[in-house]
């Protein structure tokens, strides 16, 4: 369960709108919250501050090389890697 304080931290990211159709010029989506996993171990879930929001296009249905759970590799070469966009949330919410 997430604390009130997690709780808030997701609700501010999720307002942002999806990190990759900013980047990309599309303005604002609707986002769901992706767990960045960087730093922990295989198939552990990263804590509720390291999220970034991404539209379910960008997330899990766009297909290969557009979702993000569709080819996490050729996705980061293509619009960046969790980290940097990870970072880039971060220094909004500043
Ligand atoms: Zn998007
Ligand atoms: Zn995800």
């Amino acid at each position: 369960m997430a604390t009130k304080a997690e709780r808030e931290h997701l609700s501010k990211v999720a307002e942002i709108g999806c990190i990759v159709c900013l980047n990309e010029n599309h303005g604002q989506s609707p986002a769901e919250i992706h767990h960045v996993r960087t730093g922990k171990g295989m198939g552990q879930r990263a804590t509720n501050y390291e999220v970034i929001p991404l539209c379910p296009l960008h997330h899990r249905s766009g297909g290969y090389g557009v979702a993000f759970h569709a080819g996490s590799k050729v996705w980061q070469e293509r619009y960046g890697s969790e980290e940097s966009l990870l970072n880039q949330v971060k220094e909004m919410l500043q």
